[in-house]
């Protein structure tokens, strides 16, 4: 893969990115085709002659598209999810995989609040009321959040920020993990239980894993039957970490549901639509990491860590 540092480099952008992060790469004298929304067809026609790849969750690189690029070296993902990338077979070919993993942690992190307190006042269903007229003062009872029991399933950096605006809530606050996290709940006085305990005693549940073999579908139908009647859910980590065909045999007897990502993005199955529609839910559409300052994080890590991955692909190209 030899690769001196005199190249030109050529980077293609298939996701819609800040403006910011093409002008650094750019500075850095790389050539940049910014195609946001690029068709997958298109993409196969065109990877081959980049150095370098820019995505965000949108494109799927898989195999197919790793193999056509033949001069590909880096593919860096804007943001933290690296589900859309097939990351064992590109490690195999020799590339090096970038993304920026702290970047939105906080900005994740109060959408999960924004939703869990929207949820708690059926503030979802008092806006659509009053903006077609209907002045709905008492007509959806709401709930406080305060003393009641958080299950953060998933205590990473976002679970862990999560935590921490709960803790200020008053919530009492419940978390599983499949690592050894017991140092951050011991700081956040956080209690770590098994996954079916914690389904089975909060009152809230939001979901922080990233999507993996093992966490698609771990909210399945099962696991639902152990949620308690009257329980929340949200869920701004992936949408195939809930099982959503099971999940709508729930709705009737759940508080509500907040989700921030679905099973597929735009929706386009039926049961989705029927999701969407019901006024126990609240879906907003991937805007986890939108905002100004969680999209300048991600312009400064991944520029950090392009600058990085090609010192090491010169070094040991
Ligand atoms: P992280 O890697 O810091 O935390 C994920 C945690 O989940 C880890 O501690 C991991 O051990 C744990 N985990 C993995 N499998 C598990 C399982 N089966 N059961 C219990 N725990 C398990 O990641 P993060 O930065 O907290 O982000 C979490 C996810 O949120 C990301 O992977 C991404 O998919 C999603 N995300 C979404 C948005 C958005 O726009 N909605 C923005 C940022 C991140």
């Amino acid at each position: 893969m030899g690769w001196e540092s005199g190249i030109q480099l050529k980077v293609l952008v298939t996701d819609k990115v800040d403006e910011k992060l093409l002008n650094r790469l750019r500075s850095m004298g790389m050539v940049i085709d910014y195609k946001p929304g690029i068709q997958r067809d298109e993409l196969l026609k065109l990877i081959d002659g980049y150095h370098i790849l820019v995505v965000r969750s949108r494109t799927k690189v898989d195999r197919e598209v790793i193999d056509r690029g033949t001069s590909l070296k880096i593919i860096a993902r804007a943001g933290v999810g690296l589900d859309n990338i097939d990351v064992e077979y590109a490690l195999k070919r020799g590339l090096v995989i970038i993304n920026s993993p702290n970047a939105a942690t906080y900005s994740a992190a109060e959408l999960t609040l924004t939703l869990m307190l929207m949820l708690a006042r059926n503030v979802h269903l008092h806006i659509f009321d009053v903006k077609n007229g209907k002045w709905s003062k008492g007509a959806y009872e709401g709930v406080e959040l305060r003393g009641k029991t958080l299950g953060i399933v998933g205590f990473g950096r976002i679970g862990r920020a999560v935590a921490r605006y709960a803790e200020a809530l008053g919530m009492r606050v419940l978390a599983t993990d499949i690592i050894d996290v017991s140092r951050y709940a011991n700081e956040l006085g956080v209690k770590l239980v098994s996954l079916s305990e914690l389904l089975e005693l909060s009152d809230v549940i939001t979901l922080h894993v990233a999507l993996t073999k093992d966490t698609y579908h771990m909210i399945n139908d099962d696991r639902l039957r152990l949620i308690k009647d009257g329980a929340m859910i949200v869920n701004t980590s992936r949408g195939e970490v809930i099982d959503t065909r099971a999940l709508l045999n729930h709705l009737d007897r759940l508080w509500g549901v907040g989700l921030d990502v679905l099973e597929h993005e735009p929706p386009r199955e039926d049961w989705e639509f029927k999701l969407i529609q019901h006024p126990k839910v609240i879906v907003t559409p991937h805007i986890g990491a939108e905002t100004v300052e969680a999209q300048g994080r991600i312009v400064e890590e991944l520029v950090a860590n392009i600058q990085d991955a090609l010192e090491r692909v010169r070094n040991h190209g």
